[in-house]
């Protein structure tokens, strides 16, 4: 079989700041890929495999050249009810993979913030999310990858077929090949819910204890920060953590929009004196509803789900994230990032900071380590916003910390080298044919 490309100019990363043609192809079929990477390659292009987008920055484009986007390729293959192994192509969702799984009692072993990503996807960034202190990233949870490469067809992988190149795929960016399948170790549940607690913190000390405290008692925890605080206040918001609930049945989420931006917004609406405003509300509200409550995972793994393209709320020239992790003795360097900000009067309302555990995944390049990480939204305001970056940069250096690749769209090549060591052991495994804007910009 074999797969047409189309031009497409239409093509944005979910921060919305580069705009450029590529050439895209979308198999619906395993043996569809190889012909689609031979194409590009007669065409003479390099390619890039992709999913649903949901990448921030650069690492899921590559301007001028050829795209595969596997979110057609979106089949279960097979499910073992017994031990919770599922088989699926890799452009399925991850809420496509809980509406068959939840009223199973099986849920994802982690998942990120949003479920409109791919199984190919997730791999690639090898993404982690709020159990990553009790289950590290999705890595540790792939046992087997069904991988298409330029250079050598369909191979299968696993820790231990072709050890380097399986470890090269966990948090592989897509440079390793098409990840064409895999098979991934679900966890049971008992119910669909989450026995949820919300506590308002003042200060950022007071974050780093209720983390501590939680670490051992709590599945999930993540806690919301107002940028906009300074002073005593720095890093003060609220903490979310929760376990699943015993009972209340296995019922999956809905994929309905509860609400959906129908323009892009502007960005006058995030200066200074409004983010503050909007923080503080924030902050009130939640208050308010402080305490123990039973939810269904949805509003507490997904809440930005629930509005529909919500990245055009910052206006035409689109936004950056900043996620950064320091290691666990980089506490100073989270109070520092915070001044840095709150200085700025930038940042979003949605500044997140989370603990990590320890467990490691298997990638070569993957982003989490033990540690604090911290994520925040800015909008593109050019020069401006790039200065600011520079200062978190040095601050994130100093900590011997580093930066997420899936949220990236502008880390200088030397802070990528130094901040992922195994860089140039991963490099060794990349498929000749394949190459994103991202990796084209650190790897220089
Ligand atoms: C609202 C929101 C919340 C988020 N929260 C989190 C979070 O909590 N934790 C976290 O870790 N991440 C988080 N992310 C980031 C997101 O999980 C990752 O960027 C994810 O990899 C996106 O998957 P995707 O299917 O959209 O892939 P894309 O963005 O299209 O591509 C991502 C990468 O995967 C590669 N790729 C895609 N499919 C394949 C394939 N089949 N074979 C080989 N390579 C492939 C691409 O080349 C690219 O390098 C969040 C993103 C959003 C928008």
């Amino acid at each position: 079989m074999s797969t047409a490309y189309v031009n497409d100019d239409t093509r944005l990363s979910w921060g919305r700041v580069v705009r450029s043609h590529h050439l895209i192809a979308k198999p619906r079929f395993v043996d569809e890929i190889a012909p689609a990477l031979a194409d590009a390659s007669v065409m003479g292009l390099r390619a890039l495999p992709v999913g649903l987008g949901r990448s921030y920055g650069d690492s899921n484009l590559n301007p001028g050249g050829a795209l595969i986007d596997l979110s057609k390729l979106d089949r279960i293959v097979a499910f073992d009810t017994q031990n919770g192994v599922l088989r699926a192509d890799s452009g399925i969702s991850l809420s496509d993979i809980l509406r068959f799984s939840v009223p199973r009692g099986w849920f994802l072993p982690t998942t990120p913030g949003t479920r409109f990503v791919t199984l190919g996807g997730s791999i690639a960034n090898d993404v982690h999310g709020k159990n990553h202190h009790a289950a590290g990233s999705v890595g540790c949870s792939i046992r087997r990858v069904g991988l298409v490469r330029s250079d050598r067809g369909a191979l299968e992988l696993a820790s231990d077929i072709e050890p380097e190149l399986f470890a090269a795929t966990i948090g592989g960016l897509g440079l390793t090949g098409v990840i064409a399948w895999a098979e991934i170790q679900m966890v049971p549940i008992v119910s669909a819910y989450i026995e949820q607690e919300v506590l308002p913190f003042d200060d950022l000390d007071s974050f780093f204890d209720i983390a501590e405290a939680s670490q051992n008692t709590f599945e999930h925890t993540v806690a919301w920060i107002d940028c906009t605080a300074s002073g005593r206040h720095l890093g003060r918001g609220l903490f979310t953590r929760g376990n699943w609930a015993p009972e209340g049945g296995l019922d999956a989420h809905s994929d309905k929009l509860k609400l959906t931006m129908p323009v892009d917004g502007t960005p006058l609406a995030f200066n200074a004196l409004s983010l503050r405003v909007l923080n503080t509300m924030i902050r009130t509200a939640q208050s308010f509803k402080a305490a123990e409550s039973r939810v269904h995972y949805e509003p507490h793994l997904y809440p930005l789900d629930a509005i529909g393209a919500w990245n055009r709320l910052y206006g035409r020239a689109g936004f950056y994230q900043y996620q950064c992790i320091v290691p666990p003795d980089g506490r100073a360097a989270i109070a520092e990032l915070l001044c840095a900000i709150a200085d700025e009067g930038a940042g979003s309302v949605l500044g997140v900071l989370k603990s990590f555990g320890p467990k490691r995944s298997p990638g070569l390049l993957s982003f989490p380590m033990e540690g604090f990480t911290l994520a925040m939204d800015f909008c593109n305001a050019g020069a401006r916003t790039h200065a600011l970056f520079a200062r978190l940069d040095a601050i994130v250096r100093a900590a011997n910390g580093r930066l997420y690749a899936a949220k990236d769209g502008r880390m200088p090549a030397s802070m990528f080298q130094t901040s992922y060591p195994e860089w140039a052991r991963f490099a060794k495994q990349i498929d000749p044919l394949l190459t994103s804007a991202f990796w084209d910009r650190v790897s220089q």
